[in-house]
């Protein structure tokens, strides 16, 4: 987005631009044709997800030296704009790779970057651990423990809604090495799927985004070598709240991308169908409704943009993501909401597309942080 004379500007340059085209192509042909059915069959999209690798889009944010694509969250949230245009389900099982590449790229030593990001590039899939049936807003309220013992570490604990928990060959898991220290007593690991004491439940089913699985990962005197420790002990909630850095412009792009395709199913349908001898569009409410839509979109679409173009230039964005993420959320479930409207009676039904989106976009408002503790977020930063 920047230019190169003051650093703001609203013309993508010729990169971005690229790499939106590839995304759009890859999310019109690749992903539009199929999102329906996978959404129907609750299933994850293995041969997407495949394609979606050969492209780089699970390695976006992984340097290139360890085989990733390098892209600045500018660009990133470009790309995730285009995918969850066709299906946020489905994106979202791509996208989460990059979520758990996170904690290694904040606090991974050479060793980890080469061995667990190269395999992502190499093919493999990973998920991003902090929650647990009682916490997850409160995320330093985790009972999840990891006692040293030699040259290992023994976990205990149990996560929950873990998006890629059944198809991930890694785990990025935050878990107390000192269970008497909240927030400082936190630590961070990588724990590989095959690690004896670690299990997976089935995924649930949820009300939307199902493409991607989400479910429970059980730590029972679960083994992790000390050299999969991320960072050092104690380091873990640091860890955790740096990665929201990233992610969280990076969710407000999921919702921006499904709010922008209800936009258009709107448009399509406002024009095509006739009520008192004219399209509906040209009844004021729903004319103003779609009016709103845009001018919504095209806000929180700013200010996503604004919290990656910080990130990138190394400067703090926390309010900024924080207002991004619940800004775009928030709107999203809105504009959604107002696509079913505009759809009348068969907006509640299946065979018409803004019901999906409606039932889809209903997480952005929950997970990396509810909207309630985005806002929670924002005062502290503006009280600070
Ligand atoms: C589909 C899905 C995918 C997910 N993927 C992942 C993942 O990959 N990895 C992972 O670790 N987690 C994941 N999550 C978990 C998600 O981040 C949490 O569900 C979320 O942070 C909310 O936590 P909770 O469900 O425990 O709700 P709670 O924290 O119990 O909150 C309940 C309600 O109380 C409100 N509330 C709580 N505390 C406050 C407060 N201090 N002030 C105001 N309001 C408050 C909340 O906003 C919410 O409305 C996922 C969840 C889902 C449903």
């Amino acid at each position: 987005m920047a230019n190169e004379s003051n650093g703001i500007g609203f013309k993508l340059n010729e990169e971005q631009k690229m790499m939106r085209q590839m995304a759009h192509d890859f999310a019109a042909n690749e992903m539009l044709p199929v999102a329906e059915a996978y959404d129907k069959k609750h299933e994850y999209p293995w041969p997407i997800v495949r394609k979606a690798q050969a492209l780089g889009l699970t390695t976006m944010n992984v340097p290139q030296e360890y085989g990733g694509m390098d892209l600045t969250l500018m660009e990133e949230v470009i790309v995730t704009e285009e995918l969850t245009w066709a299906c946020s389900g489905i994106a979202l099982a791509i996208v989460i790779n990059n979520v758990a590449a996170l904690p290694v790229l904040v606090a991974g030593n050479e060793a980890q970057k080469q061995k667990y990001l190269g395999q992502l590039a190499d093919g493999k899939l990973a998920a991003y651990c902090i929650t647990e049936p009682n916490a997850g807003s409160d995320a330093a309220a985790i009972k999840t423990t990891a006692r040293r013992e030699g040259d290992c570490y023994v976990l205990n604990g149990t996560k929950t809604f873990i998006t890629g928990s059944t198809v991930s060959d890694w785990y990025a898991v935050f878990a107390y090495t000192n269970p008497d220290e909240p927030y400082k007593g936190m630590s961070a690991f990588i724990i590989d799927r095959d690690s004896p004491g670690l299990s997976v439940g089935k995924p649930f089913e949820k009300m939307g985004q199902n493409a991607s699985d989400t479910g429970e990962i059980f730590l029972e005197n679960a083994r992790v070598p000390v050299e999969n420790r991320l960072g050092k002990e104690g380091q873990g909630f640091m860890i955790a709240m740096k990665a929201f850095d990233r992610s969280r412009p990076g969710v407000g792009a999921i919702a921006v991308g499904v709010a922008r395709r209800a936009m258009e199913e709107s448009i399509k349908y406002a024009r095509e169908r006739e009520t008192m001898g004219k399209p509906i569009y040209r009844h004021q409410t729903i004319g103003h409704m779609i009016a709103d839509m845009s001018m919504q979109i095209e806000a929180a679409r700013l200010l996503v943009w604004q919290a990656a173009w910080l990130f990138d230039q190394g400067r703090p964005n926390v309010r900024e993501a924080a207002t991004a993420k619940a800004f775009a959320a928030d709107m999203a479930m809105k504009v959604c909401t107002d696509a079913v409207q505009i759809f009348g009676g068969y907006g509640y039904i299946r065979e018409y597309p803004v019901e999906k989106l409606m039932r889809d976009v209903k997480i952005c408002q929950i997970y990396e942080g509810t909207s309630q503790i985005q806002r929670n977020i924002i005062v502290r930063e503006l009280f600070r």
